[in-house]
């Protein structure tokens, strides 16, 4: 148990603790506390006036105001510019029993979310699931999990066994290899937690369409299923269409256009590793032709206008550009661009299906700079549905940073 003083009823389990041990605490600046008093479980070192103690990296902290009152229990991250995110906001013991009854309550929230005909998603969304730099996600007889903060990092062993406990999974694969890590001090660590090595491809199921994945080399945890319930949505557009997928990685839009009855599908990814992948994918699922390209859809696009082809429905699911606000005057040219070209590469009454993944670009600047595609591509277009992430990628209201996936079909004049 982190040294962390439990003076109340522990909010997920009946036990007591007895009070209290020394603790370590940081306490804020004057007026600093209002983001915590919403509920936003991030505490940036600026509004730190002084640390109490000497927590080791993601120990837990007691938060306090400036005016010393008990404000939350966090991970300590000393060398992030966030330098503690919240795991309770009441005093309790941070646990191997706090993360056994924290992926149990983010599991049985997805009872009921799968569907027979698919065995893949997310099991906990970091933040939003009350487990800040903890990312997992089921995929078949494995679970996935990606520990992003030093909070994380420090209950890694209790937050596997929880899994295992949870979901019955025979294997733990840990993918902590994501590029945040560094800004934690953290090492890149990949490989199995729980149960056996090999085989490090698993083949999952998705509303029927089966996809090979890449558990050491996959992007993410190893695909994208942020966008589960879109590629579905693609399949129910695709009937009778030329369709192009821009950033198709494995093929999930284009394999669910095929499925879908498409007429035709030209697929680009610039990963050769991920256009094998796709290739493979569309032979298991018995889906022939088709023409995987691989290379920079930025330069794609343009030979293809150039070439004076057209297509009825385009996906673009492009990488983060934007990961922060910060980023977000580049990001926005990007997006600019390629839906620019989109939009002029589709026939009258064609459909772009766009996304940001960007969490710094909001849905109402991603609608801003694709109208701004659609005015200089001299196209009328209107969006005829919003698109966002499944119920298995939920957004905690307290943390806005969560909704970051955004999508728009828009539907060009006839
Ligand atoms: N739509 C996919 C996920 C796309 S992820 C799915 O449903 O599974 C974004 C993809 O864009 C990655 O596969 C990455 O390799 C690719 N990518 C990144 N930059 C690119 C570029 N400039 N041109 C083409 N592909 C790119």
């Amino acid at each position: 148990m982190d040294r962390v003083s439990c003076r109340t009823r522990l909010p997920f389990t009946t036990r007591f603790y007895s009070p209290p041990t020394v603790l370590h605490k940081l306490i804020l600046k004057a007026g600093r506390e209002k983001s915590l008093k919403r509920r936003h479980p991030w505490v940036y070192s600026g509004a730190v006036a002084r640390v109490q103690g000497k927590p080791g990296p993601g120990e837990a902290v007691e938060i306090h105001s400036a005016a010393g009152a008990f404000l939350a229990i966090a991970a300590y991250s000393p060398h992030s510019q966030i330098v503690a995110r919240v795991w309770e906001w009441q005093e309790c013991a941070i646990d191997g029993a706090f993360f056994r009854a924290r992926v149990a309550s983010a599991v049985a929230h997805r009872r009921g979310l799968l569907e027979p005909d698919t065995n893949a998603l997310r099991l906990i969304h970091g933040e939003s699931d009350g487990l800040p730099g903890v990312i997992a996600d089921r995929y078949d007889e494995v679970v996935v999990v990606q520990l992003l903060s030093a909070g994380a990092e420090r209950w890694r062993q209790e937050i596997a066994d929880a899994l295992v406990e949870a979901t019955g999974a025979t294997r733990v694969w840990e993918r902590s290899d994501a590029e945040v890590r560094a800004l934690e001090g953290l090492p890149a660590v990949s490989g199995p937690l729980r149960g056996a090595r090999e085989p490090s491809q698993v083949t999952i199921t998705e509303h029927q369409l089966m996809f090979q994945l890449s558990l050491e080399h996959g992007h993410k945890t190893g695909f994208y299923l942020d966008q589960r319930e879109n590629r579905r949505r693609v399949r129910e557009l695709a009937a009778g269409r030329d369709v192009l997928d821009g950033f198709c990685y494995t093929g999930g839009f284009a394999l669910n256009a095929f499925k879908g009855g498409a007429r035709s599908v030209l697929a680009i990814d610039s990963s050769a590793d991920a256009l094998r992948l796709a290739r493979a994918n569309a032979s298991l699922n018995g889906l022939q032709g088709g023409e995987w390209i691989e290379g920079d859809v930025f330069q794609f696009l343009r030979k293809l206008r150039d070439g004076a082809r057209s297509f009825d429905l385009i996906v673009l699911d492009p990488p983060k550009f934007a990961p922060t606000a910060a980023h977000a005057a580049k990001a926005a040219r990007a997006y600019k661009d390629i839906n620019l070209v989109a939009f002029k590469l589709l026939r009258a009454g064609g459909l772009l299906v766009t996304f940001s993944c960007s969490g710094g670009v909001s849905a109402d600047l991603f609608q801003k700079i694709v109208a701004g595609s659609a005015l200089d591509a001299g196209v009328q277009a209107q969006i005829i549905e919003r698109l966002g992430p499944g119920p298995d990628h939920p957004v905690a209201l307290n943390f806005p940073e969560g909704d970051y996936l955004k999508g728009l079909v828009c539907r060009v004049a006839g």
